[in-house]
């Protein structure tokens, strides 16, 4: 149901909103403006209105005149089985300078089940305070327990920042917590910097398919909060002389209340993991099928890495989704990137541009790729990837 409001009394039918609405949601009819269900509350149309017909609720929370109330960056540590993702270093270590810069404390929330040492490491990534809230119903990750906890914390302590790094995981939590605080939520940014006039978080992302970088800041409302995908952000390095507060906090749901269950972990065949590679050798389109992927293999196998592929190789259904990088896949920061048969679209290059060393095997010596490469091979890489395999092969003893 759509959230605008429309006074017909008031409406003259002039059609100013109509042509101001980006998501094609109002329409004149019977001279009447009429709102259906793609209006996303954006508030557009407000402004345009001459005679005030149009209205949207009122948000029940954060109002303007409390934003100072809120202080500090807070960061959430992700945790599996007892074990922190490296994803949650990168938002502490992110979450440091920001918190550096605003001169305040910097807090990590750590849910879960007898997972206090990831409590003292947290403090070692950069963490002033953690919040560590223990109980058997976070043993595993379920949406509604976490989201609560998160929304209570929040809710008491009011930090002015919220960064959640962009895994399944804490995609799905951010989304919850911000819809229940009713606040924004700037997904998958590549840069978090603070606005040295207003001291607003400018949250840098892609948009429009990745054409152009938008910057979103949020000012009315809070914590303002962010995802930003592994590998975004650098891995900060632990210093374990550092001291910090651990808060243990209770958790604020019990098993009654919490309407899922986890029976068992089914782990994924074949899965990859790009985000942690230290050489990437990625085949596109110009491997020409799923046979073309063989040589990248090999020379992926010779040199110790993994194997990646660019959007088109995996929509044509070549090789599964785990091992796209790129906008829509894996963002990944190796020491070497070997992209073969890959022309360098934005969205593609978006998931892999802040590989150390570049290397580029194209036929075409027009290709885009050759504008992010360090080193570009102009030819065929069916006789060019072989012959980097055999040499390795001599040159590493394999
Ligand atoms: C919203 C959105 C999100 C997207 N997300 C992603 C994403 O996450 N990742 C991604 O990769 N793309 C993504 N894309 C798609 C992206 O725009 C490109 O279409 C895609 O990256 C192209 O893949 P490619 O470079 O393999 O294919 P092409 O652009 O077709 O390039 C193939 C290249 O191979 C070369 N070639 C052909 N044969 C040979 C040979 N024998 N030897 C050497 N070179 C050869 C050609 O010269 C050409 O440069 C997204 C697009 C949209 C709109």
């Amino acid at each position: 149901m759509a959230l605008l409001e429309i006074n017909r009394e008031e409406c003259i039918g002039c059609g100013a909103c109509v042509d101001v609405c980006p998501f094609g949601a109002l329409k004149l009819i019977d001279d009447i403006a009429t709102v259906n269900d793609q209006c996303t509350a954006c508030g557009a149309c407000l402004d345009v209105c001459p005679v005030e017909a149009l209205k949207l609720p009122e948000r029940p929370q954060a109002k303007e005149e409390g934003l100072e109330a809120y202080q500090g960056v807070w960061t959430w540590v992700e945790q599996f089985q007892g074990q922190a993702s490296s994803i949650s270093w990168e938002m502490l270590g992110q979450g440091r300078k920001l918190a550096d810069q605003r001169k305040t404390t910097l807090t990590a929330c750590l849910l879960g089940h007898q997972v206090e040492p990831i409590a003292k490491e947290a403090i070692f990534y950069g963490a002033d305070r953690v919040f560590w809230v223990d109980d058997p119903t976070l043993a595993v990750y379920r949406t509604q327990p976490y989201a609560n906890a998160l929304v209570s914390l929040v809710r008491q302590y009011k930090p002015e920042i919220f960064l959640l790094g962009a895994s399944s995981r804490g995609r799905d939590l951010a989304g919850s917590v911000a819809t229940e605080l009713y606040t924004g939520l700037t997904a998958d940014c590549t840069g978090l910097e603070i606005d040295q006039q207003s001291n607003l978080l400018r949250q840098t992302r892609p948009a429009f398919g990745g054409n152009i970088m938008a910057t979103i800041i949020c000012p009315n409302y809070r914590p303002q909060m962010s995802t930003v995908r592994h590998r975004v952000f650098e891995m900060p390095t632990a210093d374990k002389s550092r001291q910090g507060q651990i808060v243990a906090v209770s958790a604020s749901m019990n098993e009654g209340q919490i309407a899922s269950k986890v029976l068992e972990f089914i782990t994924e065949q074949g899965e990859v993991n790009l985000a942690d590679a230290k050489i990437i050798v990625s085949g596109g389109r110009g491997v020409g099928g799923q046979d073309g992927f063989g040589p990248i293999r090999e020379l992926a196998d010779v040199l110790g890495g993994a194997v990646g592929s660019s959007r088109a190789a995996v929509d044509a259904g070549w090789i599964p989704y785990a091992h796209q990088v790129g906008q829509t896949g894996r963002t990944v920061r190796p020491d070497l990137y070997i992209a073969c048969g890959i022309s360098g679209a934005v969205q593609h290059l978006a998931g892999m541009g802040t590989a150390k060393v570049i290397v580029a095997i194209n036929k075409d010596p027009e290709a885009p790729i050759f504008t992010m490469a360090n080193y570009g091979i102009v030819g065929d890489l069916f006789q060019i990837v072989p012959a980097l395999t055999a040499q390795f092969r001599k040159k590493l003893h394999k």
